[in-house]
């Protein structure tokens, strides 16, 4: 079931966002090699909980019996970890990728984004898949727009990435948002257009393309979460929340702080 959203709904998941996109930010100012996923994570963690919010992330049930809930407030997915990597000891080094994904629930509503970061100097090639996996989010972002159909924002990632020689990940979607992290309708990464649900102004969507460098085919960890390219080339994801509007998709959360804080790192 679809829940559509009111203005001040809307409003609310705007705010959680927003930390997301700040909490986002305070990653970006100290990422760096030598710098463990763990310590990313506990910096998260600190700057959520200092704003009043809660980690979504943290203790999250895994969708199969018998494996233990997601233990960190970050998924830090390095080079061809696609996502959902647990943070872990070992420290990041130089031309490393590191896909940080964030959840925050704050007044009722859930935060969801994530950017993949470069860790010092990183490949032309990495840095052209990062790009265009960037481009392809804000191409499906233009077709979240009421009236469309869900099908038209899988089509426009999926085919700007795929004509770059780029693999769109099948087992893995976007999906609804709101007062739960997860809700319906699923936003694939993929699709045809003019298919699928039919967008409706006040509908709130994760979109969040997970692209691969080779081949789309994936590999899962042992712990359960972890999901690497199975070929271990890179793989790049960028995630935004947005509503559904009357001609124009409102992006509830935000790459500016980080934009602005890797800005000033490069000068
Ligand atoms: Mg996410
Ligand atoms: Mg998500």
């Amino acid at each position: 079931m679809i829940f559509l959203k009111t203005q001040d709904e809307i409003e609310l998941l705007r705010q959680s966002n927003l930390l997301v996109g700040r909490t986002l930010a305070e990653i970006a100012k100290i990422i760096k090699p030598g710098v463990t996923t763990r310590q990313l994570d506990k910096v998260a963690e600190e700057f959520i909980r200092d704003n009043g919010a809660e980690p979504t992330f943290k203790g999250f049930p895994h969708y199969e019996p018998g494996y233990p809930a997601f233990p960190g407030t970050l998924c830090t997915s390095v080079n061809d970890m696609i996502v959902h990597g647990i943070p872990n000891d070992i420290e990041l080094k130089d031309g490393d990728i590191v896909s940080v994904d964030c959840g925050t629930y704050m007044n009722g509503f859930c935060g969801d984004s994530a950017y993949t970061f470069c860790v010092g100097e990183v490949s032309e090639e990495v840095k052209e898949l990062l790009r265009v996996t960037k481009e392809a989010l804000y191409l499906g972002i233009e077709n979240a727009v009421h009236g469309k159909r869900l099908g038209d924002i899988g089509y426009a990632v999926q085919k700007h990435c795929e004509s770059h020689g780029y693999g769109v990940v099948r087992e893995f979607v976007g999906h609804g948002i709101g007062r739960d992290m997860h809700e319906d309708p699923q936003v694939p990464n993929y699709g045809s257009r003019g298919r699928g649900t039919l967008l409706k102004h006040g509908m709130c969507i994760a979109i969040e393309p997970m692209i691969t460098q080779g081949s789309r085919k994936i590999k899962w960890h042992n712990d359960g979460w972890g999901v690497s390219t199975a070929d271990g080339k890179c793989a790049a994801h960028f995630e935004h929340t947005v509503a559904v509007g009357m001609g124009k998709a409102d992006i509830l959360s935000s790459f500016e702080f980080v934009e602005e804080v890797l800005r000033n790192k490069d000068n």
